[in-house]
């Protein structure tokens, strides 16, 4: 295994190669990009996809539709600020559009319903039916290589669910815009993809959410080829195609500090809204299967990105954030360990067959012992959190019925 001189990726991770420089596929079209499109001057790129967007934004408000922009809103703190964003400060019609999972946090959506109250806007929450999303799902996490699915099939396939049916909407009810919370780190680059050049693209053969249709048509059979989740290109040729923009992987809006800031103007508690509060715990899970698979977490190739254009990513895991907004990013050595001790501890977790139930203060001690990085990253409070999440990696594979045991062998 040969790992990046300059990230985290290694040549076990799919379609990641490593050159004679030492640097990775991602890290060389990183730079040959930057080179290229903008002369390597981030300052080029902002202005120009802001004024894009901007002009998409007034279009769509001229056009007089039930909404001008559906926002996908997880109840997280990114989320949230993209709502607030849309609605306030450019002042469109916006529908909230929220797929509640069998596996969303409460947390999560309790701060839906406060955030879309506190903005006065109106919201879809769709709760999918959960022995489809079991199956679904575990159909994915077993079969993903086959559709070409890299170490993100387990977030990926259960996206799908929430991005299809959020386009699906926004064609059927005519929404000109679909409005993405990702920053470049999740994305891994810019996102504005035109309504117009996106119906040609499906209309020339290419399905956006790509191999991921047909992962769904094969795990859920011919009974769902006409529910909302499927693709029926003769519909798709009536409809509008809404554009589809993710503003924060190319608006320089310092997110991470505004969207908490945001979050107290709105007079909400901003501890309930940081990722370990709100991400869905399915992660440790898909995390530990990844390991086994391709030596890399779910989110790998993020952080490897974060690292690149200096966005912080695990550092965004902390837990109490009362006190600062903007934390620096751990250096890759730091990211490379606390990464390590993080596998050590689902392996121990899984090896033991320990879950929240049967654990006991032995087993925790151990935990502790695996994560020293981790303690003085996160403190004491911070990885006790991480471990109770971590305890539930078997009640979810459980849960989408996956023999561990038989799958990492
Ligand atoms: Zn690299």
């Amino acid at each position: 295994m040969k790992t990046c001189k300059q990230c985290i990726m290694h040549s076990q991770i799919p379609y990641i190669t490593i050159n004679d420089e030492g640097l990775c596929s991602d890290c060389a079209d990183f730079i040959a990009e930057q080179k290229k499109e903008h002369g390597l001057n981030l300052d080029n790129v902002q202005p120009k996809y802001t004024a894009k967007m901007e002009s998409v934004f007034e279009k769509a408000k001229l056009q007089g539709r039930p909404y001008d922009a559906l926002v996908l809103f997880s109840g997280g703190k990114d989320s949230t600020y993209l709502l607030y964003l849309a609605s306030k400060k450019y002042g469109m019609r916006v529908l909230a559009f929220t797929m509640v999972y069998p596996t969303t946090k409460p947390q999560a959506l309790e701060n839906c319903n406060s955030v879309v109250t506190k903005l006065g806007i109106e919201s879809m929450q769709i709760r999918p039916d959960e022995q489809m999303y079991r199956n679904y799902m575990g159909y994915s996490l077993v079969h993903g290589d086959k559709y070409g699915l890299d170490e993100n099939a387990g977030c990926g396939s259960c996206s799908f669910i929430f991005r299809w049916y959020a386009m699906r909407v926004a064609m059927d009810f005519g929404i000109p815009v679909v409005l993405d919370g990702r920053d470049r780190a999740q994305f891994g680059g810019y996102l504005l993809k035109d309504g117009e050049e996106l119906k040609q693209e499906m209309l020339s053969g290419n399905k956006p959410l790509e191999q991921l249709h047909d992962l769904f048509n094969d795990a859920m059979g011919e009974q769902y080829r006409n529910s909302i989740y499927g693709y029926n290109i003769e519909e798709i040729k009536t409809k509008h195609v809404p554009t589809v923009i993710a503003p924060f992987t190319f608006v320089d809006y310092d997110i991470e500090s505004r969207s908490l800031q945001i979050i107290d103007e709105l007079g909400l508690d901003r501890n309930k809204f940081l990722s370990i509060y709100t991400n869905c715990d399915g992660i440790y899970l898909f995390d530990y299967l990844m390991w086994h698979k391709f030596n890399c977490t779910t989110y790998h190739r993020s952080y490897a990105h974060g690292l690149r254009i200096n966005l912080p990513t695990l550092s965004q895991l902390k837990t109490d954030r009362s006190q600062q907004n903007q934390e620096p990013e751990l250096s890759r050595e730091q990211i490379i360990q606390v990464l390590d001790e993080y596998k050590d501890a689902l392996n121990y977790i899984v090896d033991n067959n320990i879950t929240t139930k049967n654990v006991t203060p032995e087993n925790k001690d151990a935990l502790w012992q695996l994560m020293p990085l981790g303690i003085k990253v996160y403190g004491p409070q911070g990885i006790s959190i991480f471990i109770e999440r971590f305890l539930s990696v078997l009640e979810y594979a459980d849960y989408f019925n996956l023999n561990l045991k038989d799958i990492v062998k």
